[in-house]
């Protein structure tokens, strides 16, 4: 027992009680049930912006100065407590101030003492202001709304952004793919250009070499081709080449490689086969072409180098030997095939 405080009479520990309360809370009421008499200490007027003791010292003075929102609420867990329902008062809602503004409050009380009949006798309580903290709570879920809004349409927005940029993307894959496929392609005859020729040919080369498989390279060119120009105009000179590609690729391999290398002369990679193989695939165009009614009335022929590539050759090695064979085959009297 704290022995501090030696009171002759319960007014006097009652003075010495209520001095401490207002000091160290905003306000303390105290509530005889027996009565109906509600002493409030003047923090508590003070809290509240009043002058002291305005109030008439009853609950209706308590019950009109609580909000009507939180009214409710507090009524009844007034009630919970009072009637041995809940342990404890304690609870948080808003008292009216003079200048008509609602001030946060926490309210805790205890029952002093009971009638006979089980009834609340005497019960006191405190007010704390918790006002500022109250209001920087709903700035902070406010915030929390705020951002959780914010970060859901981010979130949306990311989503329909990335959508977007992966149709984009699409998109230019597929025109990447056009652009790459014309890059390759002779647009006159629709054959590989020299660009997928030279590819093909280096990848091939490394082919060969990593398997030991032979590998053939053949060139051709038209024979007296400008004279077929002359005689019937370029347009139809056009069309002779594009029927010649057709023809070619109509009667080579699979695996075989066939280009434009450019105006009236184009190439072909022979893979797998040996030159004496490739000799007679080239041979055997040479007299298809020769045998192919190319326009009314119009035969053409063509004259053909080939080669053999070996481990040793440069892609320059190869070119060499090839227009040379074909230089050969020309002065040799042209629809004919060459080779070294
Ligand atoms: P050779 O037997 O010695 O090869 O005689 P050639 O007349 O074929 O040789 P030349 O190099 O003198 O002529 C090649 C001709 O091919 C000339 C050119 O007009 C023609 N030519 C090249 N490219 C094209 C083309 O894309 N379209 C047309 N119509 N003609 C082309
Ligand atoms: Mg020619
Ligand atoms: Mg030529």
């Amino acid at each position: 027992m704290n022995e501090t405080y030696r009171h002759k009479r319960v007014t006097e520990s009652d003075t010495t009680l209520n001095a401490i309360l207002d000091l160290i809370v905003e306000g303390t009421w105290d509530w005889n049930g027996e009565t109906g008499h509600v002493t409030r200490s003047p923090g508590w007027y003070r809290m509240l912006g009043h002058e002291i003791g305005v109030f008439q010292e009853n609950v209706f003075t308590w019950e009109n100065i609580i909000h009507p929102d939180d009214y409710k609420r507090v009524m009844a867990h007034f009630e919970q407590y009072i009637s041995g329902q809940s342990p404890q008062y304690l609870i948080e809602y808003r008292c009216k101030k003079s200048d008509g503004s609602y001030l946060w409050i926490v309210d805790r009380a205890k029952i002093l003492a009971y009638k006979t009949d089980g009834t609340v006798a005497r019960m006191i309580g405190a007010h704390h202001n918790i006002h500022d903290k109250k209001l920087a709570e709903d700035e902070v879920k406010k915030l929390n709304k705020l951002l959780q809004q914010g970060n859901m349409s981010l979130e949306n927005l990311t989503k329909i952004k990335a959508k977007k940029l992966q149709e984009k993307n699409q998109e230019l894959e597929t025109k990447i793919k056009e652009v790459d496929l014309l890059s390759n392609i002779d647009p006159l005859t629709s054959i590989a250009n020299r660009r997928s020729f030279e590819k093909e040919l280096s990848k091939e080369l490394l082919r060969s070499r990593r398997y030991n498989h032979p590998l053939s390279l053949a060139i051709f060119d038209i024979d007296l081709f400008k004279n077929v120009n002359d005689t019937y105009g370029h347009q139809i000179g056009d069309v002779i080449l594009q029927k010649l590609c057709k023809l070619i690729s109509d009667n080579i391999r699979e695996l075989d490689f066939f280009a434009r290398w450019g105006g009236e002369e184009f190439v072909l990679i022979f893979p797998e086969l040996a030159i004496k193989k490739a000799l007679i695939a080239t041979d055997k165009l040479r007299k298809i072409i020769s045998q192919f009614e190319i326009a009314p009335n119009l035969y053409i022929t063509c004259s053909f180098g080939v080669t053999e590539c070996t481990d040793n050759d440069s892609i320059e090695d190869l070119f060499q030997r090839i227009d040379n064979s074909l230089y050969q085959a020309k002065s040799n009297g042209r629809n004919r095939v060459e080779s070294r």
